[in-house]
């Protein structure tokens, strides 16, 4: 018998959306933004590239200076992660023992779950009303640590913004505020760092800033906080590449707020139409929607979607049965999608 821990052999583990080895889909399945990245930030890569043989700096200083300013914080004050997976793998290493409580909402990243899991944390799941919003704060007195995603997958809107400060003020542990979508947002929680002492936000570049392929996110919280992760973080754990492309997309940030814009306006239009089509359609204020056909079921609908080269993610969840996750996607994307779509109904 192999020595496994009985918290990681009774997981079944993360599964991440599929990502197809082959060009020939339209991906709208894992939320990457459908826009490259500036050109102009690949005109530094040569000169790493002709480093590879030697480490990349441990601390992704440039990085997290670069982020910093962006974010209007210290860098002290950012530490740098592998995506923001890392950032929330840290975290929940550095603020809870086996055994002790991490709390999350019963809809939400599904990632939360399986880290807690395999450390050998116990799990508070809250549940949202029957809009899937807050409609208290979430007081859990054991709780180590708090993940809330603002905005919240798999719907995609902000938590409410009073009961989330009710939760940061109430918390005896840490409150993880995660906001990898909060770019396509007119919202964002950076302010509760001045305010709370125990709060992390987590950003991403994997949607907002087109880096999905490098890896790279971010936690942002007070000094003390940050002086304890980086202490559990991999000891390298941003390679050369990721951390020059991320530091040069950051100089780039009129071009990608412009995207961000175009996402937004495409949204809406997606979220008309479908609804023009039948479905149902939550609002969102993230890079996708959660849609259902009312004339098949999603499940149905998503192969045939597939079957025409067209990928989105199929959701079903006790509480919300039998969806779709739409990533949006370049306009171009957005008519070939909607054009399968009439297909499909036709
Ligand atoms: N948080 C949320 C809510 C997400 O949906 C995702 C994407 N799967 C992540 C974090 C992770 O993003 P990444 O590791 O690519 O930065």
């Amino acid at each position: 018998m192999l020595p496994i821990r009985d918290c990681v052999s009774k997981t079944p583990g993360y599964t991440p959306g599929e990502q197809p080895q082959t060009n020939d889909f339209i991906k709208l399945n894992t939320n990457e933004n459908p826009y490259p990245p500036p050109k102009e930030i690949f005109q530094t890569l040569q000169t790493e590239l002709d480093k590879v043989r030697l480490y990349p700096d441990p601390i992704s200083k440039k990085l997290r200076q670069a982020a910093a300013k962006v974010f209007g914080v210290s860098v002290e004050q950012v530490l740098a992660g592998n995506g923001s997976d890392d950032i929330l793998n840290i975290a929940v290493r550095t603020f809870v023992n086996p055994s002790e409580t991490v709390a999350f909402l019963d809809l939400t990243y599904s990632l939360y779950e399986t880290i807690t899991k395999v450390h050998g944390a116990n799990i508070t799941r809250f549940t949202t009303n029957d809009k899937f919003e807050l409609d208290s704060p979430i007081i859990c007195s054991n709780a180590k640590l708090i993940f809330l995603a603002s905005p919240n997958p798999p719907l995609g809107k902000h938590l409410n913004r009073e009961y989330l400060e009710e939760t940061c003020k109430n918390a005896s542990g840490i409150v993880l505020i995660d906001e990898a979508y909060v770019d396509f947002s007119d919202d964002n929680h950076l302010d509760f760092l001045e305010k709370y002492d125990n709060v992390i936000i987590s950003r991403t570049m994997s949607k907002s800033y087109s880096l999905a392929g490098m890896r790279v996110g971010f936690g942002i919280a007070s000094t003390a906080i940050i002086e304890q992760m980086d202490k559990v973080r991999d000891s390298y754990n941003l390679d050369r590449i990721a951390q020059t492309l991320g530091t040069a997309a950051f100089e780039h940030n009129a071009y990608f707020q412009n995207i961000w814009q175009k996402v937004r306006q495409t949204r809406s239009r997606l979220i008309t139409s479908l609804r023009e089509m039948g479905f149902i359609v939550f609002d969102s204020e993230s890079n996708f929607v959660l849609a259902s056909p009312q004339w098949m079921t999603a499940k149905e609908f998503y192969n045939k979607l597939k079957e025409r080269k067209v990928l989105v993610r199929y959701f079903s969840h006790p509480r919300i049965t039998d969806y779709v996750r739409i990533s949006i996607g370049t306009d171009e994307e957005t008519d070939c999608l909607l054009k399968a779509i009439k297909d499909i109904m036709n």
